[in-house]
């Protein structure tokens, strides 16, 4: 890295490399066997092995389906499936056990108010106002919820240096707003959105808010309380827990009036032939057999979490970005997307005007061992909007080393080197996701 100056780097922010030791996947190999670099976290994450002894231990003593048999072992499940509940109920500061509703990630929470909340409440003519930096979740729910409610979808615009253009979301917020719907932390920009400021004047003007977390719960505290966030949906795999479990947080007076989405086992009261009375909340909204082993999963992860504490995985965070933020903006013709660091969370997307973000993604596996992301990071609308088809992303977490960061930009120095002077091009892939 002859040609890259280096910032300084204030070591005492960093979280000890020791609790790498934790990841046992983070010892192995990949490419031309190299050590991993995985900075694929804004994708999912890897997890701890107190996470994983936490899942095999129910598989090995404990599990047995929920709330329905009355033998030891359901007992058993039900009681730590709750636990996990309860511990999300504290993680994020709700007032009630029953306003956390497990779902099977963001997708699936967003999805349940866009049917549920929006089919009862939205009307022609009625507006939901999104950001145009919106993952696609939270963009195609709504989507479809307008084309069965003649509701109107508006975008708020972004900055030149891509954050919230806040004068456009006061133009646009108006009394025809019935729900705003952001992304706390873009996954392809990485901006920190004025969620605060946000919920305070939608509530001013008479909506409520949808909060997608899915890039801010495992990286920056949240307390719904103190927000007056109306719902609130992010992923378990995100946060060094299993997939196929999330949350959907709603306020109580909300979920209550909301008919349930999907219908099946666990989320009636008493069945008829001809109809059903719903089981109170948050059941109501856990149709079928829920995501146990995943749920209490989350909660093994969220334990791990607080053990290491938010605002000490944000300070970490926050140098690695910085690092490489410093180091790639010294590469000639490579565009950084979003803002600068003290503004977003701990990722790095870029574009090369002639080298296709899979070459990155290739050779910085390949030759590196660096896993990066390359596509449009399920945010097509906004790669149109910034003239580009694909990006590179590098994204951070707890584990990651500076010097993991500084093979990151060796790698990406490398491509460039290997691939702009002639202009040569490999065969394109299709971008996907
Ligand atoms: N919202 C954002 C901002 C995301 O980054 C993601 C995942 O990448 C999602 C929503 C969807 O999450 P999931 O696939 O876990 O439902």
């Amino acid at each position: 890295m002859s040609t890259i100056e280096t910032a300084a780097v204030d070591r005492t922010a960093l979280l000890p490399a020791s609790l790498r030791d934790d990841f046992p996947i983070l010892s192995e190999q990949v490419g031309d066997r190299q050590p991993l670099v995985f900075f694929d976290n804004a994708a999912s994450t890897q997890r701890p092995r107190q996470v994983i002894d936490a899942i095999s231990g129910v598989y090995e003593r404990t599990y047995a389906n929920v709330h329905r048999g009355i033998h030891t072992l359901s007992e058993l499940s039900t009681e730590q499936y709750e636990r996990a509940r309860t511990k999300v109920q504290q993680f994020i500061g709700a007032a009630r056990f029953h306003e956390i509703v497990f779902t099977q990630g963001t997708t699936a929470s967003i999805n349940t108010v866009a049917r549920s909340w929006g089919d009862a409440r939205l009307r022609p003519g009625d507006e939901v106002l999104l950001s145009v930096m919106e993952h696609h979740s939270n963009l195609v729910p709504w989507q479809q919820a307008a084309a069965r409610t003649g509701a109107v979808l508006q975008h708020v615009p972004l900055t030149g240096d891509g954050r919230l253009d806040m004068d456009a979301f006061d133009r646009l917020l108006t009394e025809r707003t019935k729900l705003v719907a952001v992304v706390a932390v873009s996954n392809t920009l990485g901006t920190i959105n004025p969620i605060v400021e946000i919920i305070a004047k939608a509530h001013a003007a008479g909506a409520l808010v949808l909060v997608d977390a899915a890039q801010s719960a495992p990286h920056l505290p949240i307390d719904v309380q103190a927000l007056d966030v109306d719902f609130l949906a992010f992923s378990g795999h995100k946060m060094l827990g299993p997939s196929g479990v999330g949350v959907l947080y709603g306020k109580e007076t909300l979920l209550e009036a909301m008919p349930p989405f999907l219908g099946g086992g666990s989320m009636i009261n008493e069945v008829r032939l001809d109809r059903f009375t719903p089981a109170a909340l948050p059941a109501k909204f856990e149709a079928g057999t829920p995501p146990i082993v995943p749920a209490i999963g989350l909660g093994a992860a969220i334990d791990y979490l607080e053990d290491i504490g938010l605002g000490a995985i944000h300070r970490h965070e926050l140098q690695l970005t910085r690092h490489a933020y410093a180091a790639l903006s010294q590469i000639e013709g490579l565009r950084l997307l979003g803002p600068a660091p003290e503004h977003r969370t701990g990722l790095v997307s870029f574009a090369f005007e002639r080298i296709h973000a899979h070459e990155f993604a290739q050779v910085l596996n390949d030759q590196f061992g660096v896993a990066v992301r390359a596509g449009h990071h399920c945010t097509q609308p906004l790669h149109a909007l910034l003239g580009i088809a694909a990006s590179t992303r590098a994204s951070f977490y707890l584990y990651n080393t500076i010097e993991e960061v500084d093979r990151l930009v060796e790698g990406v120095l490398a491509v460039t080197r290997m691939f702009a002077p002639k202009g040569r091009q490999r065969k394109r892939r299709k971008p996907d996701e």
